[in-house]
């Protein structure tokens, strides 16, 4: 098949992306670079700039290496009618799961505070609580929302994850799944940490904002892994400085790199990372589109489609 490759990446990146899907999917011819009217079967891209795809033929799949596809969504000019597949890859969901982990396992036993102690040569000892008593809520049960719930599960605490629709999944031992705004509502009353693993959709941008910190109990902590667009910056600095929320874990942000001068950057309860909670591994993202590239030669639906009406 032929396949054309896009990415928003640095040269370098993209040489290496190239490299490992040449290597991992040899019996396709891979292209770089193409005239419109010209015809591929697939299209590989990673954020893509708007229409990059404008005036490809023959397209029957476009294949996102990046696991969120809200800026490709954005593009007028992808073909409506060819199937949108996203990034669904094992590797990235326990790289998430354990980022989640060392999130919550720091709130939970104060290992941020104790990291401040240390700077400052304080010598002094919080309570040591039963990881039983500190309800986590995830926001997703998604690919990464199902790891993140059944890894904290496993590390005792009680999880509870909301999701849209009311499921037909495996149910996940010792998670308490969710959907609604009622059942949000009254979750939200008894969460101590809630972790955002939403995709960025009309419905969801601005979601950790003050109406939904206003129903958190006082000194609850928030964590978003999911986009930037779901923060609403302002609402959350003042929660903090204002003792609503105790603590925030960020690792995305409206925008990326942070600028140096955001505050952020220096706020006692903000815990930053610069976009890594679950970083594209490029050998297992490789496998995952081989994967979906045999079922389009045999005539079979791609895996992981996007339902553009939802978003996600
Ligand atoms: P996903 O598989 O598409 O899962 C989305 C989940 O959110 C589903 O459970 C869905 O409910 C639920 N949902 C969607 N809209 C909702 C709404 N309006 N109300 C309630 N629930 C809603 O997404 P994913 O792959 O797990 O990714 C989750 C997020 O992580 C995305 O924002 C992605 O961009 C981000 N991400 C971040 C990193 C990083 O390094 N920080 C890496 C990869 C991904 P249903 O189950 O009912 O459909």
């Amino acid at each position: 098949m032929k396949i054309v490759f896009s990415a928003s990446v640095g040269a370098d990146e993209r040489g290496e992306w190239l490299r490992i899907l040449r290597a991992t999917c040899p019996r396709h011819e891979w292209l770089e670079h193409w005239t419109p009217g010209q015809t591929a079967d697939v299209a590989v891209v990673a954020n893509p700039q708007p229409g990059a795809l404008h005036g490809l033929h023959g397209l029957r799949l476009v294949q996102s290496l990046w696991a969120g596809v809200e800026r490709l969504l954005l593009d007028p000019t992808l073909p409506a009618d060819v199937p949108l597949a996203r990034m669904v890859d094992p590797v990235m969901n326990v790289a998430m799961a354990e980022t989640a982990a060392w999130a919550v396992l720091s709130l939970h036993r104060s290992f941020f505070e104790y990291a401040r102690q240390q700077r400052e040569a304080c010598w002094r000892q919080w309570p040591q609580r039963r990881a039983a008593t500190v309800p986590v809520l995830v926001l997703g049960l998604g690919s990464m929302g199902r790891a993140v719930a059944a890894r904290l599960a496993a590390l005792g605490y009680p999880v509870s994850a909301w999701r849209r629709s009311g499921g037909g999944d495996a149910p996940l031992p010792g998670v308490q799944v969710l959907h609604g705004a009622a059942a949000l509502t009254a979750a939200l009353e008894g969460t101590e940490v809630l972790i955002n693993l939403l995709p960025l959709t009309p419905d969801t941008r601005g979601i950790l904002g003050a109406p939904l910190f206003a129903q958190l109990p006082l000194g609850a902590c928030i964590v978003n892994f999911a986009r930037g667009g779901h923060l609403v910056e302002a609402d959350l600095l003042e929660a903090l400085d204002g003792g609503r929320l105790r603590h925030a874990v960020l690792d995305v942000f409206a925008t990326e790199p942070l600028p140096p001068d955001h505050p952020f950057w220096t706020h006692p309860r903000v815990t930053m990372l610069p976009h890594v909670a679950a970083l594209t591994d490029a050998h297992s993202a490789a496998s995952v589109v081989a994967a979906n590239l045999e079922r389009i030669e045999r005539g079979q639906a791609p895996l992981h489609l996007v339902d553009r009406s939802r978003g996600y």
